[in-house]
């Protein structure tokens, strides 16, 4: 049916962003040695503005998250929503900074095939298995529970059963909560993200809520983006919460959530670690810095908390 065809598109951008991530980590715009064993090879060379534009994703979205770990002393969740072939889980191993449970969602075929190289490659498994304190860990074909990492495949747009699946799983409405979206509302209707984000905001009491996505869509260049994914049979249904980052914060206010912030990733360029992005700036020759700006200015983050534990997620910024 068409709605078939329209979610294997969406489905067909998680192989956009892992084989970005790992063409930039091969170049050394980070480190990720992870990502390897999701996508073998390297792929074709990307432009350099789009590299700088990944640069600008991850190291973004990596400071909120690991800020919100770090002021709940670990003692939290993530749910990485739609969260594709992400490595996050093996980084925040390594660097010390697990939450007490880490989970992700997307649909089941990608489930599948996340699990099935978790399953073949121990570098992947080992940190799962040492984390892990029985000898009862799942690990069938469309879903993973460990103690500390699971992977569940349900539709975002289908709250109550995910909601059912993540509870099953202990998913624990009491802990702080941390969720991360990237890439992914844009794809569902506004009223679908909606309800998402208004589940999130009512069964947890202390959490935040970031999302990194399109923006600015409605100019010129935002037009030739969209036009670009429908070559694609790729529909951006959510384009509408995707105006501005006014309207990006506008949504979690509406939706229950206390506090909003949102800035265009042209400004969190600007303010991420300048010697870390002058060490990137030289891996590769940039001419057209306008390129870039324009490409950064239609992408934002935007960061919602509520915080009844006043764990002073508020002051978590730039
Ligand atoms: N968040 C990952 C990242 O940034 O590397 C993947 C981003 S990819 C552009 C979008 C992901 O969202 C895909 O893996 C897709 O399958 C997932 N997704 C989109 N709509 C979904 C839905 N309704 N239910 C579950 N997953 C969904």
């Amino acid at each position: 049916t068409d709605s078939d065809t329209a979610d294997e598109a969406v489905r067909a951008t998680c192989d956009d962003a892992t084989t970005c991530k790992r063409f930039a980590s091969s170049k050394s715009y980070w480190k990720d040695p992870y990502i390897q064993y999701f996508v073998r090879s390297v792929g074709e060379r990307k432009a350099p503005e789009i590299n700088r534009g990944y640069y600008a994703r991850v190291q973004g979205v990596n400071h909120l998250l690991d800020a919100f770990i770090r002021k709940a002393e670990c003692d939290c969740q993530v749910v990485n929503l739609g969260a594709g072939l992400d490595t996050t889980f093996w980084r925040l191993k390594d660097e010390n900074l697990m939450p007490r449970k880490f989970f992700e969602v997307d649909f089941p075929t990608i489930v599948a095939r996340k699990i099935h190289n978790i399953k073949t490659k121990p570098p992947l498994s080992k940190p799962i298995i040492e984390t892990h304190s029985t000898d009862s860990l799942l690990l069938d074909s469309h879903c993973l529970d460990s103690d500390r990492y699971c992977i569940v495949g349900a539709d975002l747009r289908d709250i109550s059963s995910m909601d059912e699946k993540l509870k099953k799983f202990q998913l624990n409405p009491e802990l702080p909560t941390l969720f991360l979206s990237e890439c992914v509302l844009v794809y569902m209707t506004p009223s679908q993200s909606s309800n998402l984000l208004h589940w999130a905001a009512e069964t947890f009491h202390t959490a935040m809520f970031i999302n990194y996505e399109q923006v600015n869509m409605s100019d010129r260049f935002g037009q030739v983006m969209i036009e670009n994914l429908q070559r694609r049979q790729c529909t951006l249904a959510g384009v509408e919460a995707c105006q501005s980052v006014d309207s990006q914060k506008e949504r979690f206010l509406k939706t229950g959530w206390e506090q909003a912030d949102a800035l265009d990733m042209m400004t969190v360029y600007s303010i991420l670690p300048q010697d870390d992005v002058a060490r990137i700036e030289r891996l590769e020759f940039l001419d057209e810095k306008e390129l870039l700006q324009q490409l950064l200015q239609h992408y934002s983050i935007c960061w919602a908390t509520k915080d009844k534990l006043n764990l002073g997620l508020s002051q978590l910024a730039f």
